[in-house]
């Protein structure tokens, strides 16, 4: 018998009690083939799986690690909140100063609630929509995803697209029947729809940045748009910033983009600084009809959990300026290294950013608008090309559909190792292409 990596036997060990070996299938390296990465432990950039082995990072927890894995700041804020105790069921002031510290970001986050993840921030806030306007109707865009609740789960984007899932079995048709899903950046599409149904509809859901179907920026004033038409026939507008949240910009894509004012908004991902925690704020007016004040029910038996709040409180703190500029400039380099790398290699691709986050597209050579164009990818190539970076070292989220994350803590030797490793992958990608 061959040696056994401690890797296999951990996968075969897990996959005999876990279904599938994983607890979140995006970790299974379902379209890229072989055994997930175990890790161990991480540090910085860097991550090690159970054989010792390092990697360089571009997961990042799928993005809460802005500031890399294990800040030791964070760590401490952490450590001191456990020995205080572990979670006491009330309240507590940390709660409140991490909220605070949303709405220094994000003023329009006038009230902010914290619950335990991305799904329940937006599962809340379309109740929430629901509840405010009295009108059934959703509106999502194909390839968003906004979390595994039934009545977001439809043309869902990444983890059902790398799985190769139209959507979810389980899921009732009535469960999504008050969902319609839009092409993403069509202003025409969602225009007809409010033109026909305005009145039925309690709110537009948005990745105001998509990030989920891989890197598909708004085009110009389509964001705008949403706004003009939910506000013309008294629907709510929900940006869903659980990933580009506190990442593209200490104050979100909104920041970014400057000028549209959403009613409501969720955050997830950095705002727990890789503990779970999430939020969702906006208008106090509609945040009011939360429970216990008004008549829309949420609740959480960990909801705001004194760990979590401390490493949000810690991450919010330590994300300044600087860190936003070296995220940008990392980003800036690798992209750029990416593009010459496929463009050598002769490779048509199309690199998208939406601020420090992008990713690429094989096979493709003009821009990805919307879902159908993303699912035009050569996702074969992508399995190469993913694969020769595993090997020399480096961690790519295992989809084709993902951002590539980079932190604070990816310098330039840590990019050099990256750079190093694109022409060959870049070249394996051209070999595997199914063109
Ligand atoms: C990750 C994500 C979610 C879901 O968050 P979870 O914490 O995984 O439940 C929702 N919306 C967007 C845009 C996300 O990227």
């Amino acid at each position: 018998m061959g040696e056994v990596s401690g890797n296999d036997a951990a996968f075969a060990r897990a996959s005999r009690i876990i279904p599938g070996g994983v607890s979140s299938p995006v970790r299974a390296f379902g379209s890229v083939g072989g055994s997930p990465v175990f890790i161990a432990r991480a540090a910085g950039p860097y991550v090690y799986d159970v054989d010792g082995r390092e990697y360089v990072d571009l997961v990042g927890s799928w993005g809460p690690a802005l500031l890399g894995h294990a800040h030791p700041e964070v760590v401490a804020a952490v450590q001191a909140a456990a020995a205080r105790g572990l979670s006491f069921g009330a309240p507590t002031l940390a709660e409140a100063e991490l909220a605070e510290a949303v709405r220094a970001r994000v003023p329009l986050a006038r009230k902010v609630r914290l619950v335990s993840t991305g799904t329940e921030a937006c599962m809340t806030a379309v109740r929430l929509a629901r509840g405010a306007t009295g009108r059934d109707l959703l509106v999502k865009f194909a390839g968003c995803y906004h979390g595994h609740s039934d009545a977001l789960l439809a043309a869902a984007g990444s983890g059902l697209a790398t799985g190769g899932l139209p959507g979810s079995a389980g899921v009732t048709a009535a469960a999504t029947a008050q969902t319609i899903v839009l092409p993403y950046n069509h202003a025409d599409a969602i225009r007809a729809l409010f033109a026909e149904r305005g009145d039925e509809i309690a709110a537009v859901i948005t990745e105001p940045a998509a990030a989920n179907m891989g890197i598909v920026p708004p085009g110009p004033g389509f964001n705008a748009v949403l706004r003009e038409v939910t506000a013309a026939h008294g629907a709510l507008l929900i940006y869903d910033e659980v990933l580009t949240g506190f990442r593209v910009s200490a104050s979100g894509w909104w920041g970014l983009e400057g000028g549209v004012e959403p009613d409501l908004f969720t955050f997830g991902k950095v705002v727990g600084g890789g503990m779970p925690l999430a939020a969702l704020g906006g208008r106090a007016d509609l945040m009011d009809l939360l429970a216990p004040l008004g008549p829309v029910y949420q609740a959480g038996t960990l909801s705001g959990n004194p760990l979590a709040t401390a490493a949000g409180i810690a991450t919010l703190r330590l994300a300044d300026a600087s860190v936003y500029a070296r995220v940008d400039a990392a980003a800036d380099r690798l992209a750029g290294e990416v593009t010459a790398a496929f463009t050598s290699a002769g490779v048509p691709h199309v690199l998208q950013r939406a601020g420090s986050l992008f990713s690429v597209f094989l096979g493709v050579d003009s821009p990805v608008r919307d879902y159908a164009s993303a699912q035009r990818q050569d996702t074969g190539a992508f399995r190469a090309f993913f694969h020769a970076m595993l090997d020399a070292g480096v961690a790519l989220p295992p989809s084709a559909y993902e951002a590539w994350f980079v932190s604070a803590a990816h310098d330039d030797a840590v990019l050099d190792r990256i750079v190093t490793a694109l022409p060959s992958a870049a070249t394996a990608a051209g070999a595997a292409r199914s063109t």
